[in-house]
């Protein structure tokens, strides 16, 4: 008799069941050439040996409006946000008049790939930079005694058994909480999967970063260099320990100012506010949340919200100004990025690749700018890797990857 293999089943995907850890990395705002180059440049030893053939060296298209929140949501439950409901970071809810920030558990459609292992009997951990992801991620997880575990570095000082399966974290780490604004903040998780792998070995792993250093350094600089080199190193011990480590990216980062290093801005709701009167249409920036000190709110992905009557009017004037990839309506949009309709706005605009989408000036702090403004959003960022440490076999040929396969090409294309 054959042995049937295991598997587990969630949003209409099927996972084989791993014979050895899958530890998943979202290394946020990772634009490929961060990775080329940092190999190039000698400081990505373990990656280099993986590209070069050791594992896979893939490319996926992640989900649009690239930004974090909906990306990080489609890779834990294997669908788009048509399906799971995380469209950006935020949204305006009509009904309350309100514009909500989509960080609540409550506001997710689907079950996650993590939920359905847990519930099959895996070992499920997964670590996240900042604590506004963590409770989405680890939304109808069980914790506890042999429960899964789940924090954020930015608060790993408060994490205990009862709400995040774990305690007394830094002293696990070895590491003081490092700030919100820092390459240590994404450190931080690499160094406490580490030491989760060498003591708990989990069967499923979610490690996902914050692009603080992608927003101020370009590929190929040392600033980025050392923080691509310093993951390397993670890596290459998790690897060591056995798991099988995949690797892609929320979205990807481009630079996004002028030739002066101002930040090419177009500002959608003061030139609505001119062309149609005051009010009339009302943006949103789903890229806004409380962290904005190192993008200013800006990046290539907008929604506009106004009457029916105003929907052609204003498109066919949006798509008059330069600079416009996309000016589409609600149906078009959500057709072309598989977005949830109720979630988004009544029109979808898709700036350049050098340019940002503002409300108004007066709106915008731009004042943490320390560096010409990087950022994500549009199209221009889709482009991800999608990297394994063990060779990938059976993936057909004319498929188009995207980030949220991961666990599909980590669990079930390779020996794990
Ligand atoms: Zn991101
Ligand atoms: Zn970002």
């Amino acid at each position: 008799m054959t042995k049937q293999q295991k598997t587990v089943s969630v949003n209409e995907r099927t996972y084989k069941w791993p014979n050895r850890p899958v530890v998943a990395v979202c290394v946020d705002g990772s634009q490929p050439e961060y990775i080329e180059e940092a190999i190039k440049a000698g400081v990505m030893p373990w990656t280099a040996q993986v590209v070069a053939g050791k594992g896979s060296d893939l490319r996926a298209d992640c989900v649009v409006p690239s930004f974090t929140n909906p990306n990080n949501i489609s890779i834990v439950t294997g669908v788009e946000p048509s399906v799971h409901g995380i469209c950006g970071n935020f949204y305006y809810d009509r009904e309350s008049d309100k514009e909500v920030m989509m960080n609540e558990p409550h506001l997710l459609r689907t079950d996650t790939i993590f939920k359905a292992f847990q519930d099959a009997g895996a070992k499920v951990a997964i670590i996240t930079a900042k604590d506004k992801l963590r409770r989405l991620l680890g939304n109808g997880l069980v914790y506890g005694e042999n429960g899964a575990i789940c924090f954020s570095s930015e608060k790993s000082n408060e994490a205990t058994f009862a709400e995040h399966g774990i305690e007394d974290v830094l002293d696990m780490v070895g590491m003081k909480v490092p700030s919100v604004y820092s390459g240590e903040l994404s450190e931080f998780i690499f160094a406490a999967g580490v030491k989760l792998m060498e003591k708990q070995r989990p069967d499923i792993m979610y490690l996902s970063t914050t692009d603080y250093i992608q927003h101020k350094f370009a590929p190929g600089s040392e600033g980025a260099n050392k923080f691509y080199a310093m993951m390397d190193s993670y890596w290459a011990q998790l690897d060591e320990l056995g798991a099988i480590v995949a690797l892609t990216a929320d979205h990807g980062m481009n630079a996004k100012h002028d030739e002066s290093g101002k930040p090419d801005v177009i500002y959608l709701q003061s030139l609505l506010d001119e062309k149609f009167g005051t009010g009339k249409a009302r943006v949103i920036l789903p890229i806004t949340d409380p962290y904005v000190v190192h993008h200013g709110a800006l990046g290539s992905f907008a929604t506009v919200y106004l009457d029916d009557e105003m929907n052609t009017p204003v498109r066919d004037y949006l798509k008059t100004i330069d600079g416009m990839q996309e000016v589409l309506s609600n149906a078009e949009g959500c057709k072309m990025f598989g977005l949830a309709p109720d979630r988004t706005g009544d029109i979808i605009v898709v700036s350049n690749q050098q340019k940002v989408l503002g409300t108004s000036e007066s709106r915008h702090d731009l004042s943490g700018l320390e560096v010409p403004l990087r950022s994500h959003g549009g199209m221009t960022e889709q482009c991800v890797p999608l990297v394994v440490s063990t060779p990938v076999s059976g993936v057909e040929p004319d498929r188009l990857l995207r980030n949220f396969d991961i666990y599909d090409i980590a669990l079930n294309y390779t020996s794990a």
